[in-house]
């Protein structure tokens, strides 16, 4: 989507820490990490939101998972832990509207998250 900063990354047209990309997703460093491991994983195709998500590109779903499991394994995350976030809207946090995986490891993390 033109003006997305999420597609602008995934199109290369914005410089990003790329970690991992195959067809479907791709998933880089956040510029702001609130963890030592801070990823950010996001699909190709761009939507906002889990609930956006229909019978046509609910694939995208299982391919996003398939993601975080190559990189937890890569990065060896599953030892001491990591922690899965998606933001949808402003109160909960979300500032671009493009749907991402937050893939946060390497501190201890507390509950409920503030
Ligand atoms: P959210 O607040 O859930 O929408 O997450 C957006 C995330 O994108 C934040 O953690 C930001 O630090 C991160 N972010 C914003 N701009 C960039 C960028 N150019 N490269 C990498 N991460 C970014
Ligand atoms: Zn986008």
């Amino acid at each position: 989507m033109s003006g997305c900063l999420f597609c602008k990354i995934i199109a290369q047209q914005i410089p990003s820490s790329k970690v991992y990309e195959d067809d479907y997703t791709f998933a880089f460093n956040d510029i702001n990490p609130q963890a030592p491991v801070h990823i950010l994983l996001v699909p190709k195709i761009h939507f906002a939101g889990v609930h956006e998500v229909t019978s046509d590109n609910v694939y995208i779903i299982k391919k996003l998972f398939d993601t975080v499991s190559v990189i937890v394994m890569q990065k060896g995350l599953a030892e001491n832990g990591y922690r899965l976030v998606v933001n949808f809207g402003e109160t909960a946090g979300q500032t671009v509207p493009h749907i991402h995986i937050h893939i946060l490891s390497g501190r201890e993390m507390r509950w409920p998250p503030g």
